[in-house]
């Protein structure tokens, strides 16, 4: 059996009429960046999530480093964000100069414990950042709580989540600013690079949308230090095409993520709280030898991935913060054992049957 850890060629054909009459139009009119395009798919984002302001970038990365300096995150400041993430959450804390403050996970969601954040709230702390990991929103209520108790912004980096419900609320829609990513591998992606930032206050979206183009103003006046983060017209033209089949592709999802919990045996599979629903950005299964799971799958041609395998407070370029091994017990323990199968909405039901066998045997 031949199969992708996501078909984004399957989806792409279904959706080709569509999106390649957005592209044309873009090539048709010469407005390559932000334009009509940009702005109709900031209203589509904005009614989706059901936030006052969506504004469109260059990047999940971007989206945070935005949110960052909207906030006038400084050298010398704290921000608090989880251990277990993709780099860009912690390295743009890092990037603006401040600190990222780790706080260890939960072992059934792989969120960052809500238990565990007040011990680590200072005088410095400027911003609390926590990852809606794999498609599953952290408690946003717990966090957004000890946020308003210290008078702390919270950043949801929803950029795994964007679609995600929370007690009926959407990701990125629940705190001061939320983040998200249009990389093509994320549940809702374009054909290149691209996010967005999400606010209900308005002289944040405001300032966002300043920074976001070298802090102009106006046309060659200048108040803030920005950087280019735009996002350009075709990105936008093809998320305007894959926006309206999301909620579709979002059921999809739940199917499959249905069908591996029936199936699957003898590993651990993803747990969803009660109040949330998940957009799988990853299907990830804990085991009890990875490395002979994963020679196993790779064998039998089912591809698989290791979302993450050394935790961010192990990595070398954080080796300045003086973290050693055994400081985030959960992240670690998780770290060692997690591995994610193929899943997306054009996963077939052959294909994934024949995962669960090679997982099962
Ligand atoms: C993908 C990702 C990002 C970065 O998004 P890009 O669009 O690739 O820059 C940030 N945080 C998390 C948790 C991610 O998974």
């Amino acid at each position: 059996m031949k199969m992708n850890f996501i078909d984004l060629q399957a989806q792409y054909k279904k959706y080709k009429d569509e999106i390649d009459t957005q592209i044309h139009q873009v090539l048709d009119t010469s407005s390559y960046i932000l334009g009509p395009k940009v702005a109709e798919l900031e209203k589509n984002l904005a009614e989706f999530t059901g936030v006052k302001h969506a504004i469109a970038c260059s990047s999940g990365t971007d989206a945070l480093l935005l949110a960052l300096m909207a906030l006038d995150v400084k050298p010398g400041d704290e921000v608090i964000t989880s251990p277990f993430t993709f780099i860009a959450t912690a390295e743009m804390i890092a990037f603006v100069g401040a600190v990222p403050v780790f706080v260890d996970i939960e072992d059934k969601t792989y969120n960052i414990d809500p238990a565990k954040i007040e011990e680590k709230i200072t005088s410095k702390t400027k911003a609390i950042m926590p990852v809606s990991i794999f498609g599953q929103t952290p408690d946003m209520d717990a966090i957004n709580a000890i946020g308003k108790k210290h008078n702390i912004p919270v950043i949801e980096d929803g950029a795994q989540s964007f679609g995600a419900l929370y007690k009926g609320k959407r990701s990125c829609g629940m705190s001061e600013i939320g983040c998200t990513s249009f990389f093509p591998a994320k549940p809702l992606g374009c054909y290149g690079d691209g996010g967005a930032i999400f606010t209900n206050c308005d002289e944040l979206n405001a300032k966002m949308r300043i920074l976001l183009n070298h802090g102009q103003t106006e046309r060659y006046v200048h108040s803030h230090v920005g950087i280019n983060g735009r996002l350009d017209a075709v990105q936008a033209g093809v998320l305007n095409v894959k926006l309206k089949y999301y909620n579709e592709e979002i059921e999809v999802r739940q199917a499959v993520a249905k069908r591996y919990a029936e199936g699957l045996k003898n590993v651990v599979v993803p747990f969803v709280e009660k109040d949330n629903v998940s957009v799988w950005a990853q299907y990830c299964i804990r085991v009890n030898d990875r490395d002979a799971m994963i020679k196993k799958c790779s064998d039998a041609g089912v591809p698989t991935a290791v979302y993450y395998p050394i935790p961010l407070h192990l990595q070398k370029v954080f080796a300045y913060l003086g973290h050693k091994e055994g400081d985030f017990p959960v992240t670690e323990t998780v770290s060692k054992d997690i591995m994610a199968l193929p899943m997306s909405a054009f996963l077939k039901e052959d294909e994934q049957k024949f995962v669960i066998e090679t997982v099962n045997s």
